[in-house]
């Protein structure tokens, strides 16, 4: 069935919006060594104070692009989105980029991974009461997946939901919650039965970050900032209808969710050009620092130049699968891999070059500032699937090699000796 609106009505209907709404950004000056900002962060990390600003700046945006019909192009009509094809968003997408607004990274987990999950596993109600007020940013959600003792081995996870009438009652400990100091609700997978097999007795919710028995305590990271936190529940009280699924099925709720965190990471960074490690800027820290005629050095730029441009074909061939329907398979994997092993090589190269500079804070523009690149690395090779984990799925899945032997399917969880796990559950 065509759309109602054709893409050429689409677009210009979309102008006039942020015409009127919004500034066009200045255009993208040449860089200058020594210019303008020099911040090379991995995290954007911020005072409480400021993020809080910058929150309700976002939130404001947002309520507005919703209203106007912006906000969830593709969604189904019933809760709220627009119904129209794919295209349409990319439209939408390229005309925003031009303009001057908000950040809109305090959505990133919420609508790129959390209400996907509502919208396949949720029950209309909940769909209802969550999905438009997602989109129109009046909420924000976070994903409790991590425990300590479950990350990369997420079916080993032990918060615990017991059945009680038509609640469940959580108890147990999230980590590593990005944004859990400013969520509205979460995603969690717990454990609704021990004596399955550790994949098999999971159950998904949506869970109320206000509710009685949470708390959040943000975890300071090496960089500086606390982005990230530990998430304890103790008693909270969650009604049925906020079950994900069926009982126990969480597993498939959980992979929902991954699936769309692979691609939104792997989408989301692999090209140098655009990117904050740019060659344009490496090119110039060279010439700054006399080193552009030597030829080992001119080597490595153009070495992690290529690397990051095959990257970028690669993570292309991935999203162009999505972008037809289809699933994407090891390519999201190569993507994260690549993405991490260049940001490594972009780091070793600029160490190189800056030496002691990039240790010591002594005020020199964009010397000490590729200090939090440096330190931000580890998180990105960790954040979303590991390096390790990501070198297991190519080597099963494009090598042919043997699956990774610590996967027990079988055994009931119970049974089975998991991370900190000290008592039965
Ligand atoms: C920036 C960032 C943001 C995050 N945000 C969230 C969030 O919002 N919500 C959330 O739930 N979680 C979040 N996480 C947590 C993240 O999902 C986990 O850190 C990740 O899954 C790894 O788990 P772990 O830290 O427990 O490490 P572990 O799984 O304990 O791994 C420790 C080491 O062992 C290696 N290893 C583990 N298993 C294998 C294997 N089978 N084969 C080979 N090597 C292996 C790993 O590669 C790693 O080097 C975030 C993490 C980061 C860094």
């Amino acid at each position: 069935m065509p759309a109602e609106i054709t893409e050429e009505q689409f677009r210009q209907e979309a102008v006039e919006f942020l015409e009127a709404n919004a500034k066009v950004k200045e255009e993208e000056q040449k860089f200058v060594w020594g210019e303008g900002d020099d911040k090379v962060a991995l995290f954007d990390e911020k005072s409480r104070e400021r993020e809080l600003e910058e929150l309700a700046e976002a939130q404001e945006w947002r309520a507005k692009k919703y209203d106007a019909g912006f906000a969830w192009i593709t969604g189904p009509k019933e809760y709220g989105g627009r119904e129209l094809p794919s295209a349409y968003e990319r439209i939408w997408n390229s005309l925003e980029a031009k303009y001057d607004v908000p950040s809109a990274s305090f959505f990133g987990i919420g609508l790129g991974m959390v209400a996907p999950t509502i919208l396949a596993h949720a029950v209309p109600e909940v769909k209802e009461r969550y999905l438009p007020k997602m989109y129109r940013g009046d909420i924000v959600g976070c994903q409790l997946f991590s425990e300590p003792g479950a990350g990369s081995d997420l079916a080993s996870l032990q918060t615990r939901a017991v059945r009680d009438g038509d609640e469940w009652i959580v108890n147990g400990q999230k980590v590593w919650t990005s944004g859990a100091h400013y969520s509205d609700i979460g995603e969690i997978i717990c454990r609704t039965d021990p004596d399955q097999p550790k994949h098999k007795g999971l159950t998904g919710f949506v869970v109320d970050m206000h509710a009685p028995g949470v708390e959040v305590r943000p975890l300071r990271q090496m960089t500086g900032g606390a982005s990230f936190n530990e998430v304890f529940f103790n008693d909270v009280r969650v009604p049925d209808d906020h079950r994900l699924g069926d009982v126990n099925q969480g597993w498939t709720v959980a992979l929902t969710t991954l699936m769309n965190e692979r691609a939104s990471i792997g989408g989301g960074g692999a090209g140098l050009g655009g990117g904050i490690a740019n060659a344009t800027r490496l090119g110039e820290m060279l010439r700054h620092f006399g080193l552009q005629n030597d030829a080992t050095y001119r080597q490595e730029l153009v070495k992690v130049y290529i690397a990051f441009q095959v990257a970028k074909f690669t993570n292309q061939r991935a999203m162009d699968k999505i972008k037809a329907g289809e699933l994407p398979g090891p390519e999201m994997s190569i993507a994260k891999l690549s993405l991490t092993n260049n940001m490594w090589a972009t780091a070793q190269l600029v160490a190189r070059i800056l030496g002691p500079r990039i240790t010591a804070d002594t005020g020199e523009w964009g010397t000490f500032a590729w200090n939090q690149f440096v330190l931000g690395i580890s998180g990105m090779r960790v954040a979303g699937g590991t390096d390790e984990v990501m070198k297991n799925i190519v080597g099963e899945r494009v090598l042919g090699l043997p699956k990774d032997p610590g996967i027990d399917s079988t055994t009931p969880f119970r049974d089975l000796k998991v991370g900190t796990q000290t008592s039965p559950v």
